[in-house]
């Protein structure tokens, strides 16, 4: 589409040009979201040494690390154009309505510039509100789904969208896991409307979001984002007080004799040290943690197994340091609930009945 005017509509009167189209699109960045600093537990005098040979390799590692989509070096100087119809246009947006208000008494062969949009996901969009149904893709992939939702929320064509919106997204996976993905989720729901799957995604986020999300520049309000960080926080905050309330508990009571306790509350402190949670200040505001990533660590402590000679010698000791830990903080994990698009003055776009991801298993995830 890029020698020529695409005719999206053939007796439009207005020559839509895409400027700087194509460019890289939601950069994220692996760097943004890291653990904090913590020493694992030594395993051996040579452990150490492994990680500076580790970091001073792989000069285009980082690189391939990143999640980034790349636009077509060769097409950036020849900006696709569309031939398109100034009356669907202002129809479908009150943006274009605004814009155009007039214009198009300038005659047929007007033009209109539009900056920074990627040209497939543009042509999409504009097939959409021409009614060429038989045009516009059946599936779309979660990237270009992100894609048409920045267009759709910059020119505000979320009604004459939504019908093919709501089956693009319930052909989609659903990621489990905190990332790039995710963040696409939670600017598509917002912009589509679709509340449980917003509900389900910044549950994710919560959890496994090591600092404010990183928005990649799509259209997630910020109110959004601090809403997310504030729960991380408290979240986060319930997990390291389970944790101080073990060590507490410890010094007090627990175990099945003074010994057992001894034995546990030494490794637990050794772990918090390894860790650096005996020095976490208040106002870290808890950067680089997340509830899922303490699960994550508590679970690689060993119970400290040991002769108990008070049992006549040759009985290993097995009580265990973090079974009921972990419980502990799995159930604060269970428990936490996403955020809701009506605490953002946002209605859903469609009844949640009608939506098609719902029957295909949704409701049953994280
Ligand atoms: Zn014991």
């Amino acid at each position: 589409m890029a020698d020529s005017i695409h005719a999206v509509h053939p007796a439009g009167d207005i020559i839509l040009t895409l400027k700087n189209h194509d460019a890289e699109f939601a950069t994220w960045d692996s760097n943004f979201d890291k653990p904090p600093a913590t020493a694992a537990f030594p395993v051996s005098e040579g452990v150490s040494d492994s990680a500076p040979k580790d970091a001073l390799t792989g000069e285009k590692e980082d690189a391939n690390e990143d999640e980034t989509t790349s636009g077509s070096d060769e097409n950036q100087d020849i900006a696709p154009k569309m031939r398109v119809s100034s009356m669907h246009l202002r129809l479908a947006s009150g943006y274009f309505n605004k814009m155009l208000d007039g214009r198009w008494e300038e005659g047929a062969g007007s033009t209109v510039d539009a900056e920074g949009w990627d040209s497939n996901a543009m042509l999409i969009v504009m097939n959409a509100i021409h009614g060429h149904v038989r045009k516009v893709p059946s599936t779309v992939s979660l990237e270009m789904l992100a894609k048409i939702a920045v267009i759709v929320d910059y020119y505000d064509y979320l009604e004459a969208i939504e019908t093919f919106s709501q089956k693009w997204i319930g052909k989609l996976a659903k990621p489990s896991v905190y990332g790039r993905d995710v963040v696409f989720w939670i600017c598509i729901c917002l912009v589509f409307r679709v509340p449980d799957a917003f509900r389900i995604m910044t549950k994710i986020a919560i959890k496994g979001s090591r600092g404010p999300i990183q928005t990649m520049g799509l259209p997630i309000p910020q109110e959004v984002v601090n809403k997310l960080e504030t729960k991380r926080q408290e979240v986060t905050g319930s997990a390291m007080d389970a944790i101080y309330a073990k060590q507490a508990e410890l010094c007090v009571g627990g175990g099945c004799m003074l010994t057992c306790r001894a034995m546990q509350l030494r490794v637990l402190m050794i772990w918090m040290h390894m860790e650096y949670l005996d020095r976490l200040q208040p106002e870290s505001a808890f950067l680089g943690w997340n509830i899922e990533f303490i699960l994550e660590e508590l679970r690689k402590i060993d119970s400290p197994k040991w002769d108990d000679a008070t049992r006549g010698g040759g009985n290993i000791h097995r009580c265990t340091l973090t079974r009921n830990l972990v419980e502990r903080i799995s159930e604060v994990a269970m428990d936490i609930r996403g955020l809701e698009l009506a605490d953002f003055g946002i209605s859903p776009s469609m009844p949640n009945k009608e939506v098609v991801w719902i029957a295909a298993g949704w409701q049953n995830s994280t």
